[in-house]
């Protein structure tokens, strides 16, 4: 089969790849749509110690399954899906309780295993989810992002209060189509990109601000005024967002880390004490917020339309160099082997 090839810092190859073997309990999923993920281009810059070339990326992921290896499995060969690329031990406290993103001995297709560029894709069984005929695979394939805007929501609770997303690419684009359905009140987006910052006022921000203006930090505190900012999400996660985050969040308000932009910062851990400032990581999703997404897809609630694009499988190289310019206009690509 085709694959695009992680094959060294900065460079796909697409190039003839072995078929996937399939072992008991394992599906074969034909692709038919493959978003790129930040972290994989996180990834192809040399920056993730999870990804080692050779290595196929990808796992964002929606096709259509032509084979699979079990007796009573409940999809078959034609069943259209999305895939939910975690594969936990399957045997831990986590796994048992669907949440194989905290497993820790999980995999990640994409990561450690061969993931979605490519024609073919080998996956447990028990990681698809079927989606109708009218559900595009394209569409279906934003259900893993989704999930991520969904988890982040997810991880403040039933708290509501204004809300800051930092940065307005995919991961911060999904948080606000997920804070815009769980009612989230005042919600201001902090984004250097001006294309990305329109995506963000069509999608419902109250406020864009770019954060290299010299005002930006005041114009933010004017709008959240005297109630102040209750929750941060920061989907860029660069130094300069973190500290933007406790510089901005207010007492007892909480900031969720998902953004991959740094490995480390300085914080002020005495202004966070102070504070009482919250931290939390997000990483990926449960089963049942991927489920949730692919629902959330299917009812239509996703109003993705204009910051989505497609591009083939095999100019991958090109759509990379693209999608990490600063100025690019493409936001989310999907790929299409
Ligand atoms: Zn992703
Ligand atoms: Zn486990």
């Amino acid at each position: 089969m085709k694959a695009l090839v992680y094959t060294a810092p900065r460079k796909l190859e697409y190039q003839d790849w072995p078929d996937p073997e399939l072992g008991p309990g394992d599906a074969l999923v034909h692709i038919h749509a493959a978003a790129v993920c930040g972290s994989d281009l996180h990834g192809w810059l040399g920056h993730s110690r999870g990804r080692v070339p050779p290595l196929v990326l990808g796992h964002e992921m929606a096709g259509e399954v032509v084979e699979v290896r079990s007796a009573q499995a409940a999809v078959g060969p034609g069943t259209r899906v999305t895939v939910y690329p975690i594969l936990g031990c399957g045997h831990c406290a986590y796994c048992s309780s669907g949440r194989d993103y905290l497993c820790p001995r999980r995999k990640v297709l994409g990561l450690q295993v061969a993931g979605g560029f490519a024609e073919y894709l080998k996956v447990p069984i028990a990681n698809l989810n079927p989606i109708p005929a009218e559900v595009d695979f394209t569409r279906a394939a934003l259900a893993e992002s989704l999930a991520c805007g969904l988890h982040m929501a997810g991880l403040v609770g039933q708290e509501r209060g204004p809300l800051a997303i930092l940065g307005a690419g995919p991961l911060g684009l999904m948080g606000l189509e997920a804070a815009h359905q769980l009612n989230f009140p005042n919600v201001a987006v902090v984004e250097i990109n001006p294309h990305r910052s329109e995506i963000a006022r069509k999608l419902g921000a109250d406020l864009t601000v770019n954060p290299k203006e010299a005002n930006a930090l005041e114009e933010l505190q004017r709008f959240f005024g005297e109630e102040g900012c209750a929750v941060i999400f920061d989907a860029a996660g660069f130094s300069v967002t973190r500290q933007l985050a406790l510089r901005l969040v207010r007492p007892g308000g909480l900031i969720i880390l998902a953004g991959l932009g740094e490995q480390e910062t300085a914080l002020d851990c005495v202004e966070i004490i102070r504070r009482e400032i919250r931290l939390a990581g997000a990483f990926a999703y449960s089963r049942r917020e991927f489920q949730k997404a692919v629902d959330w897809i299917v009812d239509g609630r996703l109003a993705t339309a204009d910051w989505i694009s497609e591009a083939p499988l095999a100019d991958g190289q090109r759509i990379f160099e693209e999608l990490v310019k600063p100025d690019s206009t493409r936001i989310k690509v999907v790929l299409k082997p």
